[in-house]
């Protein structure tokens, strides 16, 4: 972390799990535990149906809510999604934009990822731009060649002005849900890297402002040596957000 120059974001990523009565009860849980939090922003972004009740449950908490998704038109034929508008209305400030899960399973490319973020940021929510490698692409030694063109992309058209409202997540698909954790070493080594990137294409001062959280089995153990790196700002965090004690516990690593 670096907090002289950015923030630090703690954001949950819950998935598909709860119900909009189990989202209350587990934001109400987690509300004391988490009302201490001196430096870090804390989010947790919820399934669509829990985006109502957790909004409400949050109020006068500094618990910000984020959805999972979005779709980049403002409306018309595309059944089953929802746009930045829907979202706008009901209190969201983030979205996580190419999840691994949503890259793999719903066909999301780099160049939707590059629509969503620039209509998240149009409607000024804040997107959380996922991107990371395969444990094959890590094998053939092509991780920051996989990561600078998702990057790259992703952000195509996005202003200097703007850049510092996007949230980077490094996310290795190997390290999701799956219990292994990049060590801190490896992810303070391509959340730099992926900083040079910004820095080639926004320069040194927008670069510096950028927050890039790891994400990928971080947890209440592992999350302090993880922060400790300089060029992580945060976590996105899946299953240890689905605890409070264990997301409040990874908020104060990230309040150290
Ligand atoms: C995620 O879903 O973004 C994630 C990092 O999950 P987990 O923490 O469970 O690996």
């Amino acid at each position: 972390m670096n907090r002289r120059y950015r923030k630090t974001i703690i954001a949950g990523n819950w998935k598909m799990n709860k119900t909009p009565s189990e989202a209350k009860a587990l934001i109400e849980e987690m509300k004391p535990l988490l009302s201490k939090t001196k430096w870090c922003e804390m989010v947790l972004c919820v399934p669509f149906t829990d985006i109502q009740a957790a909004v409400k449950a949050a109020k006068g908490s500094k618990i910000a809510i984020g959805a999972e998704n979005m779709h980049f038109e403002k409306s018309g034929a595309f059944t089953g999604e929802i746009s930045a508008d829907m979202l706008k209305e009901l209190g969201v400030k983030y979205v996580i934009i190419g999840h691994s899960e949503r890259r793999q399973y719903f066909a999301e490319t780099d160049e939707t990822c590059n629509k969503k973020v620039k209509v998240a940021i149009e409607n000024g929510l804040r997107p959380i731009l996922c991107v990371g490698e395969s444990l094959a692409e890590r094998e053939q030694d092509v991780t920051m060649e996989v990561i600078r063109k998702q990057v790259k992309i992703a952000l195509q058209g996005v202003a200097v002005e703007d850049i510092k409202k996007v949230v980077i997540a490094y996310e290795p698909i190997w390290a999701i849900g799956t219990g292994k954790t990049a060590t801190a070493e490896q992810a303070g080594e391509v959340c730099a890297k992926i900083r040079d990137c910004l820095r080639e294409l926004y320069g040194a001062r927008a670069a510096r402002a950028i927050t890039i959280q790891y994400g990928g089995s971080m947890n209440a153990k592992n999350a302090a040596e993880l922060l400790a790196q300089p060029d992580v700002d945060g976590g996105l965090i899946g299953g240890a957000s689905l605890k409070s004690a264990d997301f409040a516990a990874i908020v104060e690593a990230a309040n150290q």
